[in-house]
């Protein structure tokens, strides 16, 4: 039982709309998609889809570590993920939206080969997994009518990205709450365009629009700054750019930095250890998310068997795929319905069918 064959394919994706947060735009999502090949007939599909912004990669330097890994996987048995994760973190250090590639499709391969869908093999917690929406910023009034028309899709939970301008984001959060009534879960993500000052004045400005809880106020490396936040905020704080790793969770919950915590697989390198970064939040009591960057169905499939399969992940911003125009993924991965997203009962990630189209042909082959 071992892996014969790793395929690297470049992917890029446009969005329906330029998507904005507070550090800036994209009009693209430039992902590596890998397929993992083994010598007993079941193959695995990953992806990566990296933010340089959060990790410093590119689809480039993805590539180039995936030009280091996969030739030492050949051989590997795919069910023994933690040897192969150790085997990967021998070789190159960091790069984690390139090892969340390959540690997604050796889940893919462990549902496969045990024949069930993957959040069953990891613990089936859940069926289905509620996923906000992100509004993506523009002016508030903008941004009010977007949430409008997300909540007439079904959403039950908008995420709406602030961060530029202190006062306008006021406004956003007013208006949004305005437009939609109080059914609707809001949730908001600074992308760390905050000082801890205007956080604070921002947060206790908005606590009586009902804010279930806000996201990376400050630049990930001001741990004081986070701190500072969290003890003066009415709202409930959560750190996404400042924990990549169950040992950067570890250091910001025994700083008591942190409320909650928004995991995401390009962030920890695959859902191997975004496993591990749940299960210390929870027996610290803090409740988890999982997030995306810019992933296709393949990485989302990935982080909602894992929503589904996990207790202490309790909230989802899992959209990606719905805010790109190109659908790689034709037939399977998860399915929507308003806010929700359930399984088919294909085994592990579920993906039937790709877009060869984008996908195109393999940049590399490892054998
Ligand atoms: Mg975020």
């Amino acid at each position: 039982m071992g892996i014969q064959k790793i395929e690297v394919y470049s992917v890029t994706l446009a969005y329906r709309e330029p998507f904005r947060i507070a550090p800036g735009a994209s009009t693209e999502s430039h992902n590596v998609v890998v397929k993992i090949v083994t010598d007993y007939g079941v193959y695995g599909w990953g992806e990566s889809s990296p933010s340089e912004r959060v990790t410093g990669e590119t689809a480039e330097t993805v590539i180039k570590a995936l030009d280091k890994i996969a030739p030492t996987l050949i051989g590997m048995c795919p069910l023994r993920i933690e040897q192969n994760i150790e085997l990967m973190d021998s070789i190159v250090a960091g790069n984690p939206a390139a090892k969340a590639a390959i540690d997604i499709a050796l889940h893919d391969i462990l549902g496969k080969t045990v024949r069930k869908p993957l959040y069953m093999v990891m613990g089936g917690y859940r069926t289905e997994v509620l996923t906000d929406i992100t509004l993506s910023i523009k002016s508030p009034k903008e941004m009010a009518k977007d949430a409008v028309k997300a909540v007439k899709k079904g959403f039950k939970a908008l995420k709406v990205k602030v961060g530029v301008n202190p006062e306008e984001d006021v406004e956003r959060i007013r208006l949004i709450r305005k437009a939609v009534g109080e059914n609707v879960e809001i949730r908001i993500d600074a992308n760390q365009g905050w000082t801890s000052k205007q956080a604070i004045e921002v947060l206790n400005k908005i606590e009586k629009f009902n804010v279930q809880f806000a996201e990376q106020p400050v630049p990930a490396e001001d741990l004081k700054g986070l701190m500072e936040v969290k003890r003066n905020s009415p709202i409930p704080i959560m750190a996404d750019e400042s924990i990549h790793s169950p040992e950067d969770a570890l250091r910001l919950i025994k700083a008591e930095a942190v409320d909650l915590i928004n995991i995401k697989l390009m962030k920890s390198g695959g859902i191997h250890k975004a496993k591990k970064i749940a299960a210390i939040a929870e027996a610290a009591g803090i409740p988890c998310m999982i997030g995306c960057m810019g992933e296709s169905e393949i990485g989302i499939a990935a982080g909602a068997h894992l929503a589904a399969a996990i207790k202490n992940i309790q909230y989802a911003d899992l959209d990606s795929d719905l805010l790109l125009k190109d659908k790689l993924a034709t037939k399977g991965g998860t399915k929507v319905k308003g806010s929700m997203r359930t399984f088919p009962k294909q085994h592990g990630l579920g993906i039937k069918e790709l877009n060869y189209k984008i996908l195109g042909r393999p940049l590399k082959i490892y054998r």
